[in-house]
């Protein structure tokens, strides 16, 4: 029943697709206003799509329902239009799709990668503050020690879902997963270009086991990420470079869910004066502020290095 529903729903997509080149989308989360970052972002993705004569789609990534205001929907979709960045089609709301994510997840479960956890953050950082416990920090944070895994805890409320990397790599063929490979249009963080291969020790050491679902049942970010862009026929991806870390763990996804892998352009990071990154807090460069301050579309563009 689950499976029908799962591939039903993606070859619409495809079909839908088919003659399209060039599909990307703009992500955005609903809990704060967008600043210059956003604007680079979707300014960049938007005139490839149109250069392609490919589409631009924007999906509002509203799973944190703690952090998400309903205002932030329409103040997005305000922004767009007055950038000059238009969409094709309905927007996509990520806390409409719950039931895709939780078919995902009941694959990777029936495949036997997936754990509960009963971890708090306060245990993992007790666990790993242990002496004999490595501490390393991952694209998510401190890289889980895997206390629960192995211990088959029986469903229950603040259960956690993790994948487990090193069965998961496993399952894939373990060294023949050296052949996973995405391809970055970027230059990435460190100027990595073309296409980049899987890091196994990197994924099983280094990110280890990551959290498919949280505690209180909302799919993660990664697990969601990688169902909608496949269901949303994504063929490009343009995103900031502090996604760059978790492209790896997006492509391992993929393949485990026999998920088709977009390509991949990650971007520069627009800083402040004092090279930090923006975050939703700076409202000051906030898109809404900076317009309200008088300035116009090509005054946006100059800001941000496209004038
Ligand atoms: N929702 C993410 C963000 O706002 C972007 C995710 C993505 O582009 O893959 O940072």
């Amino acid at each position: 029943m689950l499976r029908c529903h799962w591939s039903g729903h993606f070859a619409a997509v495809w079909a839908e697709r088919e003659g399209v080149i060039h599909v990307d989308r703009f992500a955005p989360s609903p809990t704060g206003l967008l600043h210059l970052g956003h604007a680079y972002s979707a300014l960049i993705g938007h005139a490839m799509a149109e250069a392609a004569g490919g589409r631009y789609l924007l999906r509002m990534e509203d799973l944190d329902r703690g952090r998400v205001r309903p205002e932030y929907y329409a103040a997005i979709e305000a922004d767009l239009t007055w950038l000059g960045v238009r969409w094709h089609g309905d927007v996509l709301w990520q806390s409409q799709r719950l039931g895709l994510y939780a078919a995902a997840l009941e694959r990777l479960e029936a495949q036997g990668l997936v754990y509960r956890c009963a971890c708090t953050r306060r245990d993992i950082a007790e666990a790993v503050s242990a002496p004999q416990e490595s501490r390393s920090i991952g694209p998510d944070g401190l890289v889980y020690p895997g206390t629960c895994r192995g211990r088959a805890l029986p469903p229950g409320p603040d259960r956690a879902h993790r994948l487990d990397m090193r069965a998961a790599v496993t399952a894939l063929g373990g060294a023949r997963l050296r052949r996973l490979t995405f391809t970055e249009a970027g230059p990435g963080p460190a100027g990595e270009t073309g296409e980049i291969p899987l890091d196994l020790d990197a994924l099983i050491e280094g990110t280890g086991d990551i959290v498919l679902a949280r505690r209180d049942g909302t799919p993660a970010y990664h697990l969601a990420v990688v169902v909608d862009d496949a269901a949303q026929g994504i063929t490009h991806i343009t995103r900031g470079e502090d996604l760059f870390a978790a492209t790896p763990i997006h492509r391992l996804l993929q393949a485990l869910l026999g998920l088709p892998t977009p390509r991949y352009h990650h971007h520069r990071l627009i800083r402040d004066e004092a090279g930090r990154r923006l975050a939703k807090r700076d409202d000051a460069r906030a898109l809404a502020t900076l317009r309200a301050e008088g300035a116009s579309p090509d005054d946006i563009r100059r800001m941000v290095g496209l004038g």
